[in-house]
């Protein structure tokens, strides 16, 4: 599986967590619409889109807003672009899933991105990092 992202849609992520500091920024990674004509084994990330961070605790944590997360789902049954995954940023600096991270991740393969000093990409699972996380390459484009 080969995972690319839009410049556009890394530039908003970057320019979001940037926003957001100290607090952490987060949102959802929107990718082709579900009847694209895209291989399997190429995936294309084309937006990023921002969400508010509605956690008690944002500066260490993150919960996306569930009215934009249901909206998402929504457009997504009605044709629109998929949920590919989620988005946050760590204002320390790691770019490496938490420990909380893992324990909110379902192990359900959506992509998971996280921007600190350097932006890295993830799958959750049922192995890897904290018993979760996959870490794989972002080809940007
Ligand atoms: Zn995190």
């Amino acid at each position: 599986m080969e995972w690319q992202i839009a410049r556009d849609a890394l530039d908003a992520i970057r320019a979001h967590a940037d926003r957001a500091a100290p607090q952490e920024a987060c949102g959802l990674l929107l990718g082709p619409h579900a009847e694209g004509l895209q291989p399997a084994e190429r995936v294309m990330i084309g937006e990023a889109r921002a969400t508010a961070n509605v956690s008690d605790r944002p500066a260490t944590n993150f919960e996306i807003d569930p009215q934009a997360l249901f909206r998402a789902h929504r457009e997504a049954r009605g044709g629109g672009p998929r949920l590919l995954g989620y988005y946050h940023s760590h204002p320390n600096g790691c770019t490496q899933p938490s420990a909380i991270d893992a324990a909110r991740a379902a192990p359900d393969g959506k992509l998971w991105i996280i921007c600190a000093s350097g932006i890295t990409g993830w799958i959750a699972g049922d192995a890897g990092l904290h018993g979760r996380f996959r870490p794989i390459k972002l080809l940007e484009t």
